[in-house]
């Protein structure tokens, strides 16, 4: 059978009704009915303490800042990761269960934790919000970007009084590329990430929009940061001074 978009679409909504019925809300970490991932599990997830240059992980930097050694070869000015993995359970579960059993609601405590780490650096602020994109056939198929979700929640929370304007109108994913976890080694990654990313076509209004900006470019987890340093690199080429992947776990 030839899957086309009429198919896609009747998965994605068949999915959506099912997520409904097999996960009644109930916290993650506790059980509790009050939410998916409770105030309570929340506050008592571990931060990540010590952070390393996202490139060559030897060196203890501020804030997941890129090493002066690294700087000049790579885009990205830094990852900043409000969790480790391995270390926050309840989170890397509450992840998985926003991106693969659809429950969009997640957004909301993982964009909280995430503002509350972030509003805790010393990082240069943003100006914009950038969420990193997703493949239009992916997107489709999930019916949401988890990172869009991700962006708006964190913008909401992190300085509500002027909240930094997410941009999911800037940057394109226009190849299919295979799952990053389903890809094994960092060369294979960066493999299958070249060239995956662009300026959406109107180039110069984004350049102009671009131009000596500060970005904080969103995503729910960063492993090798191969996906954000693609988005960096159309980002600086574009003009952007500063890029920062604001990851909630890495
Ligand atoms: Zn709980
Ligand atoms: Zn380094």
């Amino acid at each position: 059978m030839k899957i086309n978009t009429y198919h896609i679409d009747f998965l994605s909504h068949t999915r959506d009704f099912l997520a409904d019925i097999l996960f009644p809300r109930a916290c993650i970490g506790c059980g509790s009915r009050s939410a998916y991932l409770c105030d309570t599990c929340l506050r008592a997830t571990p931060r990540k303490q010590d952070h390393t240059c996202p490139f060559c992980g030897s060196v203890l930097v501020p804030e997941g800042r890129t090493c002066l050694s690294c700087a000049p070869h790579h885009a990205l000015d830094g990852i900043f990761s409000a969790v480790v993995f391995r270390d926050a359970i309840i989170v890397a579960q509450a992840i998985h269960v926003f991106k693969y059993e659809y429950i969009r609601e997640l957004a909301v405590p993982l964009g909280m934790l995430l503002a509350e780490s972030a509003s805790r650096t010393e990082l240069p602020l943003p100006d914009i919000l950038v969420p990193v994109p997703l493949h239009p056939w992916r997107l489709r198929y999930r019916g949401f970007n988890q990172s869009v979700l991700l962006a708006r929640s964190f913008s909401a929370t992190f300085m509500p009084e002027l909240p930094v304007p997410v941009r999911e109108d800037l940057l394109v994913r226009h190849r299919f590329t295979l799952p990053q976890a389903k890809s094994r080694t960092a060369k294979e990654r960066r493999k299958n990430l070249k060239d995956a990313f662009s300026l959406v076509k109107d180039t110069r209004q984004a350049k102009k929009e671009l131009k000596g900006k500060t970005v904080w470019l969103l995503d729910d987890v960063a492993t090798t940061g191969a996906t954000l340093e693609e988005c960096a690199k159309v980002l600086k080429k574009a003009g952007v001074k500063k890029v920062f992947g604001i990851v909630v776990a890495r």
